[in-house]
């Protein structure tokens, strides 16, 4: 056959992207059919050229489901950076910084590891290989394949070669229908997969909205040590100020390379609000100048995460098909950790298979033992102590810290009187920008060595694209960004995008320009966009960042 007609490959399970929630996933259910000498394929596609090349987390790991997925291994046999030793909440002003004296149990790392989800990730795809699990990495899932009652029967793999007027080039190649009896999405925060399936089956009705962040991150070459092994400090305060959510964070990682980084609720009222330029501005900190003298910016890069939490979790079957990792929304915004329980979800997720394929029954209904099995499960306990915790910030940081403080004493319910606090989706608090001054509160000065623009940031982010295809930004209906949003919002693209993709340009005619070649694959702009016009789609297999060890 040649490779521009479309073949159809036969799985028996498909995970979609291979972050720790897939592999996890996975390598879990190879163990459980072994116990039950069942033989099935199990396959995983990943939009990276690389598995561990679009995975970017803080990170802070809770090793408790790496200990539960590998009894005989250890925490010294993980691929961690440091044990975390010295633990730090700071509240930081323009030019002090104060120690929080104490941190809760309930948001303390102790126990837990820096790691970089790049090593982790990669070393979990060893693991896979040594289970004959097949990785395709390079193949990003571009639609869900649905038989004629509407389960879901698969993932067909976006085509290759299609210029960027749509036509197809000399090297065209189609992608592939990839059927499998059930597939799992651990598409990552807002997968493209996952946002059609949740709206195709309203997965979301009578749960709370998603609340997502933003989190940008670099790592530093510092000359010599300058911290001890194992540090961990989160700031708040500047350069958020009290009104937005969100903090810093900086770690140690081996070879005297810093992890700091920020996180940025999406859900702020000021439309010139960007989180690259936050990012920036903590490092203009005379405490985070001193420990940066020298270094040297090693990479840059950004992702959102879903910190709704339990509320949050939208449906996770359908026939044919489950959610798993932050593509549920699977995170602990309290403990700003998500990794241990992305891997449990997939461990769940392939619990219900198992019993799924004893049965010959992938319907929804069969699927939905996964929802109960995380209800029985540590991780359901977790989430649900956590479970108001983001919706408290709604009125700020102060309110907010105040509402998580109850909730450590009232097992998670905070203020008020009922289990669950509301939340609205994050574009709907973007206010008009006649509310507010110009975004830039205090003078930057980008000298492209400490700070540093978007455009160089997105140089050590190692993005490419192929700029002969059909961009994969959709906005629906660009008028609006002329007409509408301008003068309503001020065109907040160009600021919360952290790549510098959206400008407002004017070459005779105004108009938005997608510099998508640029895109680090955050999906903010899916999140945020205040009318809701813009699709984030996969580019060509194997476009995007090139992370190493984020
Ligand atoms: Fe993120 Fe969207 Fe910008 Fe890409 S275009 S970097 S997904 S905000």
């Amino acid at each position: 056959m040649s490779n521009t007609e479309r073949e159809i490959l036969d799985v028996d399970i498909l995970f979609v992207g291979a972050g720790p929630a897939s592999l996890a996933g996975a390598l879990h259910l190879k163990q459980l059919i072994k116990k039950e000498n069942i033989d099935i394929s199990i396959a995983i596609i990943e939009k990276a050229s690389e598995v561990g090349s679009h995975s970017l987390s803080g990170a802070v790991v809770d090793p408790k489901t790496l200990n539960e997925l590998f009894p005989d291994l250890s925490n010294e046999d993980f691929p961690f950076e440091f044990h975390v030793n010295k633990e730090y909440m700071f509240y930081l002003t323009k030019n002090r910084k104060f120690s929080v004296p104490f941190i809760p149990k309930q948001m303390s790392h102790h126990g837990c590891y820096i790691t970089s989800i790049g090593k982790l990730t990669r070393w979990l795809e060893q693991k896979c290989e040594e289970q004959d699990i097949d990785i395709f990495a390079g193949f990003p899932g571009a639609e869900l394949i649905y038989n004629e009652s509407g389960h879901v029967i698969g993932v067909r793999t976006a085509d290759r070669g299609i210029d960027k007027n749509g036509a197809k080039k000399t090297d065209f190649e189609a992608g592939v229908d990839i059927h499998s009896k059930v597939t799992l999405l651990g598409e990552g925060s807002r997968g493209s997969l996952t946002k059609t399936l949740i709206n195709k089956f309203n997965l979301m009705d009578g749960k709370n909205p998603q609340n997502w962040a933003i989190g940008v991150k670099e790592l530093w070459q510092l000359p010599e040590k300058r911290l001890p092994d194992g540090y961990v400090a989160h700031t708040l305060g500047f350069p958020l100020g009290h009104s937005l959510f969100g903090g810093g964070w900086m770690y140690t990682m081996k070879n005297n390379i810093l992890d700091i980084g920020m996180v940025v609720g999406l859900d702020y009222k000021n439309p010139n609000i960007d989180p690259h330029h936050e990012l920036q501005l903590v490092k203009t900190h005379p405490w985070m100048k001193k420990i940066l003298d020298g270094a040297e910016i090693l990479a840059y890069g950004s992702k959102t995460l879903p910190e709704g939490g339990l509320y949050s979790i939208p449906e996770l079957c359908v026939d044919g098909a489950m959610l798993i990792g932050d593509s549920a929304g699977f995170l602990n915004g309290q403990r700003l950790k998500g990794i241990h329980l992305a891997m449990k979800s997939g461990m769940l997720a392939s619990e219900a298979i198992v019993d799924a394929l004893k049965n010959n029954d992938f319907s929804k209904k069969s699927l939905s033992a996964y929802e109960q099995l995380f209800k029985n499960s540590w991780a359901y306990d977790e989430l649900y102590k956590a479970r108001n915790f983001h919706q408290g910030f709604k009125n700020g940081l102060f309110a907010g810290m105040t509402n998580a403080g109850i909730g450590l004493v009232t097992n998670g319910r905070g203020f008020g009187v009922y289990n669950r606090l509301p939340s609205t989706d994050g574009h709907k608090h973007i206010d008009n920008k006649n509310n507010y001054d110009n975004f830039n509160k205090y003078d930057i000065n980008y000298d492209g060595k400490l700070i540093l623009d978007k455009l160089t940031s997105v140089y050590y982010s190692a993005t490419s694209h192929n700029e002969d295809q059909v961009a994969h930004l959709h906005v629906k209906d660009k008028s609006i960004c002329v007409d509408q949003c301008k003068e309503e919002y001020g065109n907040p693209c160009q600021y919360f995008c952290p790549a510098n993709v959206y400008e407002m340009v004017d070459d005779g005619e105004e108009r938005l320009q997608i510099n998508f070649s640029n895109c680090v694959h955050c999906k903010t702009c899916d999140i945020m966009d205040p009318y809701q016009i813009i699709d984030w789609t996969t580019p060509e297999g194997g476009d995007g960042p090139a992370w190493k060890n984020m």
